[in-house]
């Protein structure tokens, strides 16, 4: 089926009296299916979701399910990851236009010169990449992961690490490490306003500032933590503090809310726009109609190149490794 034809049938329209809900559950019952959902998906995809997590989470539950069908609420490369994990499952997206302007800051033929321009070094990749970047990669990590891994190797290691800028030069700036970056960056991530987050920390003075650390330097100067997705929202849980003001996707917050519903979270806000937080497009493109359409008609699916698939694999089983050891 071309990828026209899978996009024509994510958009079929839903009859309006059915319960959404309930379907989609009966859908995935029927099909042996698991439905994973990354944290800046909206509330109500969470809510239905069989497991939500991080991007490390996600690629742990999709190595080790035994579904025949995995529907990925997140954006592609998370879906690729899930594929090449599990190539003889069928893996679906409910929205095959959730890109991710990370994983496109680092196309492949690029990065892989990059590679060859440095014989010898260790790749490093962050999961927010394609197949065929992980396919040149040593090993892959995710924000949870990625300074253990880092830790892991011996001091005098040269390591290309890519392609977050941001995140590359935090995990320098925390291990000594002088690791060589790619130039990539999030556009979220890249938009928090340092300015408007002050001010937020003078109408808020108790609050903490926790941040994500594909922000840029000036806002994790100022935060009071700074972590993964999952990192984040363990500390919201473990901290005595009543307020925070979150620096990361905003969907995230939900699941905050739901952990520690007494405590306050107030988004951090973008740059240049009036809008008060900050939300990922191509993540918020999935919807409760696009999932259900993705289990009834079992499109949009995710194909990831047999060679480049066992390339790839080899990274992702190796981060899956470490984190296993390390207990992450
Ligand atoms: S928040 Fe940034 S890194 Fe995450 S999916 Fe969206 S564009 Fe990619």
């Amino acid at each position: 089926m071309s990828t026209n034809q899978s996009i024509g049938y994510m958009n079929a329209p839903v009859p309006k009296d059915i319960n959404l809900k309930e379907e989609i559950d009966k859908l995935r019952k029927e099909k042996n299916a698991i439905i994973l959902a990354h944290y800046y998906q909206t509330g109500d995809i969470q809510d239905i979701a069989d497991f939500v997590g991080d991007s490390l989470a996600l690629a742990q539950w999709a190595a080790k399910t035994k579904a025949d069908i995995i529907v990925l609420c997140g954006v592609h490369f998370m879906g690729e990851t899930a594929k090449i994990l599990c190539p003889d499952k069928k893996v679906l997206v409910p929205d095959l236009n959730a890109g991710c302007s990370l994983a496109d800051s680092c196309p492949a033929p690029a990065f892989e010169e990059f590679v060859k321009q440095h014989p010898g070094a260790t790749v490093i990749s962050y999961v927010n990449t394609t197949a065929a970047v992980k396919a040149v990669t040593d090993v892959v990590v995710t924000s949870t992961n990625a300074r253990q891994i880092v830790e892991s190797f011996p001091e005098d290691t040269r390591i290309i690490f890519g392609p977050d800028r941001n995140l590359g030069n935090y995990i320098n700036s925390i291990t000594g490490r002088n690791m060589l970056l790619w130039d990539g960056a999030c556009h979220v991530h890249e938009q928090f306003s340092l300015e408007k987050i002050l001010e937020l920390k003078k109408q808020y003075p108790d609050a903490e500032i926790i941040t994500h650390p594909e922000c840029k330097q000036p806002i994790i100067q100022v935060s009071d933590f700074v972590g993964s997705t999952a990192a984040l929202l363990k500390h919201t849980i473990k901290s005595e503090k009543k307020q925070f003001i979150v620096a990361t996707e905003s969907g995230v917050i939900h699941e905050m809310r739901k952990q520690s519903p007494l405590k306050e979270f107030i988004p951090a806000p973008p740059n240049d726009s009036t809008c008060a937080c900050n939300e990922c497009n191509f993540m918020r493109l999935n919807t409760m109609e696009k999932l259900y359409n993705c289990l009834k008609f079992e499109l949009p699916e995710i194909f990831v190149d047999e060679e480049v698939q066992k390339k790839a694999i080899k990274p992702i089983r190796r981060m899956l490794e470490i984190s296993e050891k390390l207990g992450l």
